[in-house]
């Protein structure tokens, strides 16, 4: 076993691409290898984004917590009736805006259950007060669910809501939703969602229309190794054909508030091991992926730096409101000041560096 990753490491680094049974063996390792395969991704990491570990000036708007959906990972969405509903009307919006601009952001983000009433034009209206009240700031909203949501309230075709989308100021797409793209999963934490074969669609579609989108994943609550691996695999093939993705953020599962947690469904989400080497053998196979993100919010800032020496490039946003992790039972996630990032950056001898959303240098 030993040598065999040797081997497999050592072709890696020779430029030869990953299969999916190479990844599963290397998503199963328990013991001091899992540091050769850290260092062999930190390697790649170096080779592939540089030495520079990038961040976003970003602010999250989150709209309503009201939700259609009833996603049993989702700690954040209400019912109608439920305690602590809220949302944020144009005047609301519009004011969160102009102040995420004062604040010298570059990127706003919506995040938002799917409101009973909203339709391909509530989506359309939201990005225009945004790109009106913060203009010059990029805006990344959306995501597959939403964009097919918007399309069946409106009775319209997906490519066409991601036109009026693209004409309403949206400048990149959130490639969440995606949890695991695997169908059978897709059925215990999520059933109402679109399915693997829409999610890949829409991405596709978005890309063709020059929306560039992000790729996630949320693992540590049921899927299996292979389940992984067949959400990569996706991945991968969509990059090689479209180019469109910026960067793969995995999303470790939060657990404590979930329905699918509290009814046994789920484990307590992923280990410390397993948060590792998701971003190593993310760094490995997805050798067509520049950008690696760690998510702070998801993980915590000490596991966040260890993971900059496992094949992750990027810190992601500094954010300034943060509802989804809080919901689900994370705590601090509201904001990280850069200066936080570039200690822990420069502690493992590297700069940090402001970017755009689309990994350009501010
Ligand atoms: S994850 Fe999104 S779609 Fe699912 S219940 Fe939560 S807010 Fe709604």
């Amino acid at each position: 076993m030993e040598n065999h990753l040797r081997i497999l490491l050592d072709n890696v680094k020779n430029g030869h691409r990953l299969s999916d049974d190479d990844a599963v063996e290397l998503f199963r390792v328990q013991n001091r290898d899992i540091w050769k395969i850290a260092s062999a991704a930190d390697e790649k990491r170096e080779e592939q984004a540089g030495n520079a570990v990038t961040y976003v000036r970003n602010q999250n708007i989150n709209v309503t917590n009201l939700c259609v959906n009833a996603c049993g990972f989702c700690g954040f969405s209400k019912k109608p009736g439920d305690e602590g509903i809220y949302f944020h009307d144009k005047q609301e919006i519009l004011k969160k805006a102009t102040l995420a601009k004062k604040r010298g952001v570059t990127e706003i983000c919506t995040v938002s259950g799917l409101h009973p009433d909203f339709n391909a034009r509530s989506y359309c209206d939201l990005y225009r007060w945004i790109c009106e009240a913060a203009p010059g700031v990029h805006l990344h909203a959306g995501n597959p669910m939403e964009v097919a949501y918007a399309a069946r309230k409106s009775h319209m075709s997906t490519k066409d809501v991601l036109i009026l989308m693209k004409e309403a100021g949206l400048g990149s797409m959130c490639g969440t939703a995606a949890e695991i793209l695997v169908d059978a999963i897709r059925e215990k934490i999520c059933p109402q969602k679109v399915s693997t074969v829409e999610w890949v669609r829409i991405i596709r579609e978005a890309h063709s229309l020059g929306i560039p989108t992000t790729a996630t994943i949320m693992y540590g609550h049921c899927e299996s190794v292979e389940d992984r691996v067949k959400h990569l695999a996706i991945l991968r093939e969509i990059q090689d054909e479209t180019r469109g993705f910026t960067e793969f953020v995995p999303l470790s599962f939060i657990h404590m508030n979930t329905p699918i947690f509290r009814q046994k469904l789920a484990r307590a989400g992923a280990t410390g091991r397993e948060d590792l080497l998701m971003v190593s053998v993310a760094r490995l196979y997805l050798d067509n992926f520049r950008n690696i993100q760690v998510s702070w919010v998801k993980e915590g800032i000490k596991m966040a730096q260890l993971s900059l020496v496992a094949g992750a490039n990027d810190l992601g946003g500094t954010m300034f409101e943060e509802s989804i992790s809080k919901g689900a039972g994370a705590i601090n996630t509201d904001y990280l000041d850069p200066a936080e990032m570039q200690r822990v950056a420069e502690d493992v001898g590297r700069t940090l560096k402001r970017r755009t959303t689309v990994y350009g240098l501010v």
